[in-house]
């Protein structure tokens, strides 16, 4: 049987624990998982790219056959370059369907080869977004839980 590598792309901005519920779904799967935080600057992030590397990069380390790197350009062309052929994303309610449906479809226009496969989290997750915890953390709410501990300290320092 193939083993293939896959691909978790996303802004974690900041990593939330639904993020790390699919990671450890995926690592479950497939033979190695790249999670590929993107520097996309249009999304104006509030933690700059290196911040939220070492916020996955310590939250996924004791998950088995994860490596965690910073990516830019084309995604297909990165997951090629990476010999891998699957994209990993998260579905949590209906109104992420449409954008997810979007992108799994121009992405298999650019590279038919590369196959897009959606996980769900566990349903105590499925509200929760990197908006929503910025937004309590700045508010003073406890983030706890509903991040992982590495991420914490980062919400405490970080003026939102
Ligand atoms: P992007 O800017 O690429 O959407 P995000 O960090 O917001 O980056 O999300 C990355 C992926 O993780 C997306 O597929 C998103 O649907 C998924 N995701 C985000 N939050 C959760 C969650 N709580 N549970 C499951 N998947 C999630």
């Amino acid at each position: 049987m193939k083993q293939p590598i896959a691909v978790y792309p996303g802004s974690f901005d900041p990593p939330t624990n639904g993020h790390l519920d699919i990671i450890t779904r995926a690592s479950l799967i497939f033979s190695k998982v790249i999670v590929a935080v993107t520097d996309n600057s249009n999304k104006n992030p509030s933690f700059d790219i290196k911040t939220r590397y070492k916020m996955l990069a310590d939250a996924a380390k004791n998950i088995p056959g994860v490596e965690v790197e910073i990516f830019s350009g084309l995604l297909v062309d990165y997951v090629g370059g990476k010999k891998a052929s699957v994209i990993i994303r998260g579905l949590r309610v209906v109104s992420d369907f449409e954008y997810e449906f979007q992108m799994a479809l121009m992405n298999r226009r650019l590279n038919k080869k590369i196959e897009t496969v959606f996980l769900m989290p566990d349903e105590s997750y499925t509200y929760l977004s990197s908006s929503i915890v910025k937004q309590v953390s700045r508010l003073g709410g406890n983030t706890k839980g509903l991040v992982p501990k590495s991420v914490e300290k980062y919400l405490k320092e970080k003026t939102l």
